[in-house]
């Protein structure tokens, strides 16, 4: 996707702190952070959301979620982390390249909305 952000920060377009890649993904830090760390991974392939998951990119997604504990160990969150993912307007999803949020280094808030 040309237009897409999270596309251009994959391929290096805009820069971005990285924290992570592989073949399949990319993991970045937040230009806003809500905690004191706050990464995003994101699968190199744009898929738009978890809306968008299917029975095709489900082992890519499954990938991810193996990367995810291991920036969760990089980045020294031992006493515990977050993963969010928005989707759609509701949820405030501003950027519609599938992205998984990685919050933690401080005692997180007990609301999730
Ligand atoms: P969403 O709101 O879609 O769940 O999350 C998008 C996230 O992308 C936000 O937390 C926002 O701060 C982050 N973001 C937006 N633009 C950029 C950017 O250019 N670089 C980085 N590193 N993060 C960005
Ligand atoms: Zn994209």
């Amino acid at each position: 996707m040309s237009d897409c952000l999270f596309c251009k920060i994959v391929a290096g377009d805009i820069p971005s702190a990285k924290v992570y890649e592989d073949e399949l993904c990319y993991a970045f830090r937040d230009i806003n952070p809500q905690a004191p760390t706050h990464v995003l991974v994101v699968p190199r392939e744009h898929i738009a959301s978890c809306a968008d998951v299917t029975g095709d990119n489900a082992a890519l997604v499954a990938h991810i979620f193996t990367v995810i504990p291991k920036i969760a160990a990089q980045e020294g969150l031992t006493g515990g982390w977050r993963v969010v993912s928005n989707v759609g307007a509701d949820a405030g999803q501003t950027v519609p390249h599938l992205h998984f949020h990685i919050l933690g280094g401080e005692r997180l808030s007990d609301r999730m909305s």
